[in-house]
């Protein structure tokens, strides 16, 4: 037995009951002939991604998803984020997610994205701080790169860094920029502390007198004078894929989190023109391409991020649009892949639910279709009645060898 296998992953697609709904969840209500089917020709189950209870990070939940065990080998958002967006993250270095935002005279946070700023504007200002030499310690290598608008990464490279270290970012408008603290009493948080405030400092004075800003001030745009950290990270130190499973892997992802994620794993990444991580995303363009993807590749991880969206913006009915668009995406893998030779699996990386607008921890459905999978009584896909099939309660690390196991990928344990 050698098959393939799909991972399709919609974005905190799971929710809660909403009164709004009739009691029915988004993913409930939804209109689905797709997401049934697959439910009905398969087995399901619900799965935590993390532990029961734990409202999971897209990074935790992802590494978890792909069999890496999050609580072993987490280390932080910011390298992941900076990787996904095309920035190399080397063995040592340490990476932070940076905004560029408005502060007044006295450090207050007027505005945490500068007014959306323009990516022309974004480029033109973080190149003109790549160019700054810092005194003390002196020759630290930095990289700053801004990916879209107000984001960007700051890689530290080299040696003797930390990722023990607080943010500058303070996460609100109306509070002062924060001083990085060292989080524990190694040489190396204290140091790491250090090069980031003065980083902090030097960036703040550049980008005070900067033409792009002077310009923006004239057409009553907020200044991007400052350069928030936070989530100071390095890669996780796993196998890649091929070595785990001996597979060939592939990520269609828009959001670069997630493409960080699938980057670290050894996977390869395919840019989808129309997949914009959004609610406008091109969901059919990406069906195309995780089909294509499955001709040169043994697994595709196949990512929506949509769903999570509308949740963090209580959108319940754009949510229950989405995941009909996202019926429809399945619809043409369905089609369009050989079904005697693949398995096809359909889960949320967690519960974003439309009433807190936040992550939660509630277990999330889960299905898997394909050849000689122990089918179950569960006709439909949702959160309540995934929980009746034949897979039970899972933990999201678990989720890997399953689909390997059903592809004839997992090695024997024991004589
Ligand atoms: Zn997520």
């Amino acid at each position: 037995l050698n098959l393939k296998a799909i991972l399709f992953i919609a974005d905190g697609m799971a929710d809660r009951p909403l009164k709004e709904l009739d009691w029915k969840t988004p993913l409930e209500a939804a209109r689905k002939p797709i997401l049934n089917r697959i439910a009905r020709t398969g087995i399901c189950g619900i799965i935590d991604p993390i532990a029961p209870g734990i409202p999971p990070g897209s990074d935790t939940s992802t590494l978890a998803m792909l069999g890496y065990d999050p609580l072993r080998v987490y280390s932080g958002r910011g390298a992941l984020e900076a990787v996904g967006s095309g920035v190399k993250v080397l063995p040592g270095d340490v990476a932070l997610r940076c905004n560029l935002a408005t502060v007044d005279e006295n450090l207050v946070v007027l505005d945490r994205r500068a007014g959306r700023i323009a990516n022309e504007d974004a480029f033109e200002l973080v190149e003109s701080l790549q160019r700054i030499k810092l005194k003390n310690p002196k020759n630290v290598e930095f990289y700053l790169k801004n990916t879209v608008q107000h984001r960007g990464a700051l890689v530290l490279h080299g040696s003797d860094f930390s990722t023990a270290v607080s943010d500058s970012d303070p996460e609100t408008a109306g509070k002062k920029v924060l001083e990085i603290k060292p989080l524990d009493k190694s040489p190396e948080a204290k140091r790491t502390a250090a090069i980031l405030n003065e980083l902090s400092q030097e960036f703040h004075k550049v980008l005070s007198k900067h033409p792009v800003n002077m310009a923006r001030d004239k057409h009553r745009l907020p200044p991007a004078n400052m350069v928030l950290f936070r989530g100071a990270g390095t890669i996780p130190k796993i196998l890649p894929l091929e070595k785990v499973f001996g597979i060939k892997a592939v990520c269609v992802a828009a959001v670069s989190l997630i493409r960080g994620v699938c980057k670290v794993a050894g996977m390869d990444l395919i840019d989808v023109k129309g997949a914009t991580g959004t609610p406008q995303t091109d969901y059919m363009a990406k069906a195309r391409a995780a089909v294509k993807a499955l001709k040169e590749h043994d697994f595709v991880f196949l990512h929506v991020k949509a769903t999570d969206v509308a949740g963090h913006d209580g959108n319940f009915k754009l949510k229950v649009e989405i995941v009909e668009k996202i019926d429809a995406m399945l619809g043409y893998v369905l089609d369009n892949v050989d079904l005697d030779s693949t398995i096809l699996a359909v889960t949320a990386d967690h519960t974003t639910s439309c009433v807190t607008k936040n992550h939660e921890g509630d277990p999330v459905p889960v299905a898997i279709t394909g050849p000689y999978v122990r089918t179950d009584d569960v006709a439909e896909f949702g959160e309540r009645t995934c929980a009746m099939g034949g897979l039970n309660r899972l933990r999201g690390v678990d989720l890997m060898h399953i689909l390997m196991n059903l592809c004839g990928r997992v090695q024997k344990f024991g004589a």
